[in-house]
């Protein structure tokens, strides 16, 4: 094989860390092809689906490093590995700068204080999966153009299958072609952005919850965990892999594209009680509405919960969102139930009347008492306050878990090199975006955000691939 044959750096995957890396190697001078599975132009994946909002969990990436690395500590219980979280904080604005010099547009959404970088032009504020022309699909298009004018391209209907090995070193991929044929890519440096495993329904079934086909695809489901399968298999490690970034959708988004991936219903979850088939609180609704999907996930029945709630949650918090569930689960046709009072209201979940009134009771007198956090389960109010469902209509609306990516998954140093079991590296290969573990997730199932990562992470590996080489 002669040199003219093997690349620089081969990327596996085009969505925003696949594209960030490959377009800031491919400035550096490195001869950079990436492989797509998609076959389409506008190949899906979740960062073409996604909302957007570049954030570091949910602050704004521009405050001073301190800061994030502190709510990045906050959001993950302490949980993120502290190298990765530091380098997140301290690169995040100079990631959002390059996108910017990139070519990607970006608008502030109001005051909103970590909506300050969203990909332009924004979502519109209507229900249900809107994606063509938006922010993200626009992105994506002008980091290809961008790669393809540094000499860089992108192989559409291309799996990677396999890595490539000699001396305990990557030294390629081996991938197939769409019309099935073997194809051989030799590289210095292979960079793993598949995008994590949440449409594995056999890995979700064995890490995530006991019912994979009742949670709801919140996504382009184009992970499918072959970034982790090939790095495992070269001695990778892997972080722990039972939490996802995910939200409370009506449980009707199986039957009706209307009401996924917008609107999400963790403000009504949140401010309410979230309540099982025997009408009883399960969950710490103050933590949040990823930990609550998580939890909801982890359930025998997936999908036998219910929000709960009064008049003043569905006007207050369930207008909050961007789209909010009030007014637009209504508009997408989701089902949201309605009585005057909560013993009627069991009566049209079908779940038992005494229980519900006996749940919601105890929960009213913890919250007026201000000892929600002895509630069995508590109900912590540090992060959302909780409201006691004093009048009503009262309202109950039925709910899934949106699986949207796995937050577990490769383990990376600051560089985004792949680390194996003892802490050193993995020669040749790295691994950035959804694909990898270590600074989202944990007990709490802290979100951190995956654009923000996706991209500061695919920077940092082509500049350490760079430096690698030369
Ligand atoms: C509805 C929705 C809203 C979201 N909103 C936000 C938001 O506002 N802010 C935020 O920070 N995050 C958001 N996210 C999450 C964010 O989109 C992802 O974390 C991020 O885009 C992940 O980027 P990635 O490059 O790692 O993966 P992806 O964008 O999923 O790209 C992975 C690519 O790898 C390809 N691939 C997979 N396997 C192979 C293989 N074997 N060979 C070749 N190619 C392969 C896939 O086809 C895909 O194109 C949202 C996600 C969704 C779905």
């Amino acid at each position: 094989m002669s040199n003219e044959d093997i690349r620089d750096v081969v990327v596996v995957g085009g969505g925003l860390g696949g594209l960030s890396t490959a377009v800031r190697a491919a400035q550096l001078g490195l001869r950079v092809t990436v492989l797509e599975r998609g076959e389409e132009e506008l190949y899906l994946c979740n960062s073409r689906f996604s909302g957007g909002i570049l954030h570091i969990a949910q602050h704004n990436v521009l405050e001073p490093a301190e800061q994030l690395e502190q709510v990045i500590l906050e959001a993950t219980l302490g949980e993120a590995d502290p190298a990765l979280a530091r380098t997140l904080a301290l690169d995040a604005r100079r990631a959002v700068g390059w996108l910017a010099e990139a070519g990607t547009r970006f608008i502030k959404v109001g005051q909103i204080v970590w909506q300050q970088h969203v990909l332009a032009p924004p979502r519109p504020i209507t229900p249900g999966l809107d994606w063509k022309g938006r922010g993200p699909d626009v992105t994506l298009r002008v980091l290809e153009a961008q790669l393809t004018k540094a000499g860089g391209s992108i192989l559409r209907g291309t799996a990677a299958c396999s890595l490539m090995e000699s001396g305990g070193r990557c030294i390629g991929v081996e991938a197939q072609s769409r019309d099935g044929k073997a194809l051989q890519f030799p590289a210095r440096a292979v960079v793993l952005a598949d995008g994590g495993f949440q449409a594995n329904l056999q890995m979700i079934g064995e890490h995530i919850t006991p019912a994979p086909a009742r949670l709801k695809q919140r996504g382009a489901a184009t992970g499918v965990g072959d970034g982790m399968r090939m790095a495992r298999a070269l001695g990778a490690e892997v972080s722990p892999l039972n939490a996802f970034y995910g939200h409370m959708l009506s449980r009707d988004s199986f039957t009706n594209d209307k009401v996924w991936p917008y609107p999400q219903l963790d403000e009504l979850g949140t401010a309410g009680i979230v309540v099982n088939s025997d009408g009883e609180r399960f969950v710490d609704e103050g933590m949040g509405g990823v930990y609550v999907a998580n939890m909801i996930a982890r359930l025998a029945d997936p999908l036998s919960t219910w929000a709960v709630f009064d008049e003043a949650i569905w006007n207050g918090p369930g207008k909050d969102a961007r789209i909010p569930a009030n007014p637009h689960l209504v508009r997408g046709g989701g089902t949201v139930l309605q009585a005057s009072t909560l013993t009627d209201l069991a009566v049209q979940m079908h779940v038992p009347a005494e229980r519900l009134m006996l749940t919601a009771e105890r929960y009213n007198d913890a919250v007026a008492q201000g000892s929600s956090e002895q509630l069995s389960p508590r109900r912590t109010s540090t992060r959302i306050a909780a409201r006691p469902l004093r009048e009503g209509p009262f309202y109950a609306v039925p709910l899934c878990a949106g699986i949207t990516y796995t937050m577990g998954g490769i383990c990376i140093s600051a560089d985004a090199r792949v680390v194996r079991g003892g802490g050193d590296s993995i020669s040749g290969l790295y691994a950035v975006g959804a694909t990898t573990g270590g600074l989202e997730g944990g007990s709490g199932a802290g979100y951190v955000g995956g654009l923000i990562k996706a991209a500061t992470f695919g920077i940092r590996a082509a500049e350490d691939i760079a430096r690698t080489i030369r």
